[in-house]
C-alpha cells in the first residue's frame, strides 16, 4: 500500500549547499605542458552575425594530463581513447575514448514540487537554494552554449531543479535557439520537466527548435501525486494537462514520460503507464530508484529492472497483448532499454542505473546552476565554470578547465564500486535537485 510510505521520515539532513561536495572545488588531475588543438567550427559561416561574438574557430592549448598514455587503458565496453576523435574537441574525450557530445544543463537548483526521492519538504531542513548571484546569468550561459558547441557539443538538455520555473526561462531557450538556427546541423534540444509550467511554453520551445520533452509523471493518481510531490492534487491536473497537450502535437515533440518507481508507492502502476502507449505515440521509461544525500533510499524500496520486466510481462499476459518486445536503442549512448507492446503506438523503456548499469556509452557531462562543470552523477568533483568567467578568461582557459573536468572522469558510477557503495557515499555527491537528471 502506497500510504505506507507517508509514514516513513525521509530525512534530507545533509541536503546542504556548503555541505562536502557542493563546495566548489578545482580539479586534481594535474595539467602540466599545454599543447595546441584546434577544431573547426560547426556554424554556417554565411549565417554569421555582423557582431562579433566569441570567435567561430576555437585555437586552443589543450592540456597534457598524467596520463601519459590513454590507449593503455582498456575496460569491458569502453574503447581505448584515441588523441582526438572526428568533429570531437580531444578536451570532451575521456581516457576511456568516450566522447562527451551531451551537454545537461541545469538552470536551477529550486523546484515548485518536493518529490520525496529528490527534495526536502519547504521548511523541514536548512536546505538553502542558490541566490541569484551564485546562478549562472543567461549571458555566461550563452558565452558556454557556444564554446561547447564550437568543441562539439550536439546535444543539450535543460533540466534543474525545475528548469520552467526560473525567470529568464523563455529567453534562455531563445537564446539558445538563434545559436541552433545557425548551425549547419541543428542540435538535439530537450528539456526535462516536471510539466506543472510548461504548457505556457510550448510555442517558445517550438520556435526554438527544442523537440524533446521528458515529462516526471510518477502516479496516474491525483492523491498520491499529493503524498508523492508534496504539492496539491489539483497540480497533477496541471501535468496532466501539459501531457495531453505535448502529446498531441506528436508532428513535432518527441514526449518521453519519466516514472521513478518505488516499492509500496506506484509499482502497482505499470500497467496503467504502459496504457498510455496504446494510443500516444509517446515513450514511457520506468527509472529504478537511486540514493541520493538523505533521500531514504534502500534496496527494498527499489524496483530493479528485472522485477518491472516481469511485471510488464505480466499486464500484458493479463490484457492478452502477447510477448513485451525488445527494440534496439535509438544511439549506442541512450540509457534506457527500449521495449514494445505489440501494435501499440508508443514505447517502453527501463533505466537500470542501480541493477545494470550503463557508464560504458555515456557521453554526458553537466553544468549544476551555480556552474560546476560535473563529470559523472555520482561524482564527488566539480570544476567551476563560474568562477573562471568572472574572472574574465579566455575560450583557451575555459577549454582547458573542461578537458581537465573530462580527463578525471571514472570508467563507471563517479568512481563507485556498486549501488551499495553508492548508497554508502551518497552524501559526498551532489543532490539530484541541485546537479539535474
Ligand atoms: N524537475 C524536473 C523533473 O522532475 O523532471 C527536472 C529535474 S529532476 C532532478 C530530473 C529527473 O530526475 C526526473 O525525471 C526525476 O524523476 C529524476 N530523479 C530525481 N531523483 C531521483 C532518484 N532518487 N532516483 C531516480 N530518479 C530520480
Ligand atoms: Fe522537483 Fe524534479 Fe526533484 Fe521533483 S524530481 S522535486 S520536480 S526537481
Amino acid at each position: 500500500m502506497w500510504a505506507r510510505l507517508a509514514l516513513e521520515k525521509v530525512a534530507h539532513s545533509s541536503l546542504r549547499r556548503g555541505s562536502g561536495a557542493a563546495v566548489t572545488r578545482r580539479g586534481k588531475v594535474s595539467v602540466s605542458a599545454p599543447r595546441t588543438g584546434s577544431v573547426a567550427s560547426q556554424v554556417a559561416p554565411a549565417a554569421r552575425p555582423a557582431t562579433a561574438g566569441p570567435p567561430y574557430t576555437v585555437e586552443v592549448p589543450r592540456p597534457r594530463t598524467s596520463i601519459e598514455s590513454p590507449e593503455a587503458i582498456a575496460i569491458p565496453g569502453l574503447s581505448p581513447a584515441p588523441a582526438a576523435a572526428a568533429g570531437v574537441h580531444s578536451a570532451l574525450v575521456d581516457r576511456f575514448g568516450r566522447k562527451h557530445q551531451y551537454l545537461r544543463v541545469s538552470l536551477t537548483d529550486r523546484c515548485n514540487l518536493r518529490c520525496q526521492y529528490c527534495m526536502p519538504e519547504e521548511g523541514e531542513e536548512d536546505f538553502i537554494p542558490s541566490t541569484k548571484s551564485e546562478v549562472l546569468t543567461s549571458g555566461e550561459l550563452k558565452r558556454l552554449f557556444h564554446l561547447f558547441i564550437s568543441l562539439g557539443v550536439r546535444k543539450i538538455r535543460f533540466t534543474g531543479g525545475e528548469p520552467t520555473i526560473r525567470k529568464d526561462f523563455g529567453q534562455i531557450i531563445t537564446d539558445v535557439g538563434e545559436l541552433n538556427a545557425r548551425l549547419v546541423e541543428p542540435l538535439s534540444l530537450g528539456i526535462t520537466t516536471n510539466g506543472v509550467r510548461l504548457q505556457k511554453f510550448l510555442p517558445v520551445l517550438r520556435d526554438a527548435g527544442l523537440r524533446n520533452i521528458n515529462l516526471s509523471l510518477d502516479t496516474l493518481v491525483p492523491a498520491k501525486f499529493q503524498f508523492l510531490a508534496r504539492r496539491s492534487a489539483a497540480w497533477h491536473g496541471r501535468v496532466m494537462d501539459t501531457l495531453r497537450a505535448v502529446g498531441a502535437q506528436d508532428d513535432f515533440f518527441r514526449l518521453k514520460v519519466n516514472v521513478v518507481l518505488m516499492n509500496g508507492v506506484n509499482e502497482d502502476e505499470i500497467g496503467g503507464f504502459i496504457d498510455l502507449t496504446e494510443q500516444w505515440g509517446l515513450e514511457v521509461r520506468f527509472l529504478e530508484f537511486m540514493p541520493f544525500d538523505g533521500n531514504a533510499w534502500n534496496k527494498g524500496k527499489m524496483v530493479p529492472e528485472k522485477d518491472i520486466i516481469a511485471s510488464m510481462q505480466r499486464h500484458l499476459d493479463k490484457r492478452g497483448l502477447g510477448d513485451l518486445q525488445k527494440i534496439p536503442p535509438d544511439s549506442p549512448s541512450d540509457v534506457a532499454r527500449l521495449w514494445q507492446v505489440p501494435g501499440f503506438r508508443g514505447r517502453l523503456g527501463t533505466i537500470s542505473s542501480m541493477t545494470n548499469q550503463f557508464c560504458g556509452g555515456c557521453n554526458r557531462i553537466r553544468i549544476t546552476s551555480s556552474g560546476e562543470l560535473r563529470n559523472c552523477l555520482f561524482g564527488e568533483e566539480g570544476w567551476s565554470l563560474r568562477d573562471d568567467l568572472r574572472t574574465g578568461v579566455t575560450d583557451e582557459v575555459l577549454t582547458e578547465t573542461i578537458a581537465t573536468a573530462v580527463t578525471a572522469k571514472f570508467a563507471k558510477l563517479g568512481g563507485k564500486k556498486d549501488m551499495h557503495d553508492l548508497n554508502a557515499r551518497g552524501g559526498l555527491s551532489l543532490p539530484m535537485v541541485a546537479l539535474g537528471g
